[in-house]
């Protein structure tokens, strides 16, 4: 899939888009989730033009991929979910039911998230 420059998080990245940030670094950014699932609900995104974690882990460089870790590691320091716990989640393509094309990663918690998967 080709990335979309017009993409909702490309405009975020440009400035275009205000955003709650949470975390920024030269490779990611990581700011609130506009329509929070949990009490915390913060979304890491590299900078790079990558449209899903497939284009990413093929194409990223080796600091790119690790700064991302990091900046997930980060967040999760940042908003106290070590001990308690959380979630990552990311959705890939149609069947993952990702809506934004550029990837991301959810960090969610904050309370107990219940099952993994919803069972409709
Ligand atoms: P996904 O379905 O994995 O692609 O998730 C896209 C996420 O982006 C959803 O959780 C949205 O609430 C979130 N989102 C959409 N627009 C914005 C925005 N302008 N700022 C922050 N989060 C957003």
């Amino acid at each position: 899939m080709m990335y979309d420059d017009n993409n909702i998080f490309a405009k975020i990245l440009r400035g275009q888009i205000p955003c709650k940030k949470v975390h920024e670094d030269s490779h990611t950014l990581a700011f609130e989730d506009i329509n929070p699932q949990a009490p915390v609900h913060t979304l890491v995104i590299p900078k790079g033009k990558y449209v899903s974690m497939t284009d990413f882990a093929a194409k990223a460089s080796d600091a790119e991929l690790a700064a991302f870790s990091r900046a997930v590691l980060k967040v999760v320091e940042i908003k106290g979910l070590q001990a308690g716990g959380y979630r990552l989640i990311t959705n890939n393509g149609l069947n993952g039911g990702q809506e934004v094309p550029h990837l991301h990663v959810h960090v969610v918690g904050g309370q107990p998230l219940g099952p993994m998967l919803s069972r409709k």
